[in-house]
């Protein structure tokens, strides 16, 4: 058993970077076509922990779309915005276990759109941003999740390119939020700034440092600016906890016992709360979109340091 000594974080990471370096498991998500370009063996390890140290191993610098890992930050700016009140009434919270791009999930929560974190109630949480026009809803999430990164975030826009160009699923997704008033802007401006929110770049580092800033209580450990009010990181943690890995929550909760988000980028984040966050991205996910190496490697760090929430296991 490792304890969590400076020490200790280098090593925990060093070791799973080379334990699972090798690993040629799962492929790059290609239904965004320019994401089958990502060179599929790039491998980056991060803790970042609430005051700001980093432990690193590989390819942090790399940048990559966010994707969703994207979705809890948008979804706190809405809790900033409106209150937490706002997520159960005009979202919802409940995991579907139904993959993240599901309608049918639309259909079966009632005509809810199921939670924030997967595609429906992310676009849904978009469009519930108070914003004047569409570059100002862009410019306030962007500025966000710049503010848990505590660094300026660029949009990749071939992959905003690529990304709209094939958009069809999360149009009907929009359009039938939008037939069920659970969506609350212009739905084509909902996509349009999702999509942008998906295609900003992100490194290894600046995930962690993401994380970090929920493991801090809502205070980024770098720049100390308050992004989240304490009150409503436990509630966001908890969103993360049972529907941040998709229709892998289950299994993610049952074997790792955090709060995590995946993206089909292949970047993931996690967070021990009041502790660190622990970041891995790498290119090759599997059916449920989640990367098979960085899930690996976050699982392992957890298990070795015995920072599972209900327990070491
Ligand atoms: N932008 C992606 C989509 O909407 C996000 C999915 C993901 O990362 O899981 O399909």
């Amino acid at each position: 058993q490792v304890g969590t000594d400076k020490l200790d974080l280098q090593n925990v990471v060093d070791v799973a970077y080379s334990k699972y370096k090798d690993l040629q498991d799962g492929a790059n998500a290609d239904y965004i076509p320019i994401l089958a370009t990502v060179p599929s063996d790039l491998f980056g390890v991060v803790i970042a922990t609430k005051d700001g140290q980093l432990f690193t191993a590989g390819d942090i610098d790399y940048k990559f779309s966010i994707q969703s890992v994207s979705k809890p930050f948008t979804a706190a700016l809405v809790m900033q915005q409106m209150g937490p009140q706002a997520l159960l009434d005009k979202i919802g919270v409940e995991p579907t276990g139904l993959p993240f791009n599901s309608k049918m999930a639309l259909e079966l929560y009632e005509q809810r759109s199921a939670n924030p974190l997967v595609n429906a109630g992310a676009i849904a949480a978009v469009s519930l941003i108070q914003a004047e026009s569409e570059s100002d809803r862009w410019a306030q999430i962007k500025e966000n999740l710049e503010n848990f990164a505590g660094t300026e975030l660029p949009l990749l826009d071939e992959v905003y390119q690529s990304e709209y160009e094939t958009a069809w699923s999360n149009r009907a997704i929009a359009n039938l939020l939008y037939n069920y008033n659970r969506l609350y802007s212009d739905p084509e401006q909902a996509l349009r700034v999702y999509t942008q929110q998906c295609s900003l770049g992100v490194n290894t580092k600046d995930l962690a440092i993401m994380g970090a800033t929920l493991a801090n209580a809502g205070t980024n450990p770098l720049t100390g600016k308050l992004v989240l009010n304490s009150r409503h990181v436990p509630e966001l943690l908890a969103l993360m906890a049972t529907a941040g890995f998709y229709d892998e929550s289950g299994a993610w909760m049952y074997s790792a016992g955090l709060p995590a988000k995946t993206g089909v980028g292949g970047g993931i984040v996690a967070i021990v709360p009041g502790q660190f966050a622990i970041a891995a991205f790498s290119p090759r996910v599997n059916q449920a979109g989640n990367s098979i190496k960085a899930m690996k490697a976050i699982r392992f760090i957890a298990g070795e340091l015995g920072v599972g929430l209900y327990g070491a296991n």
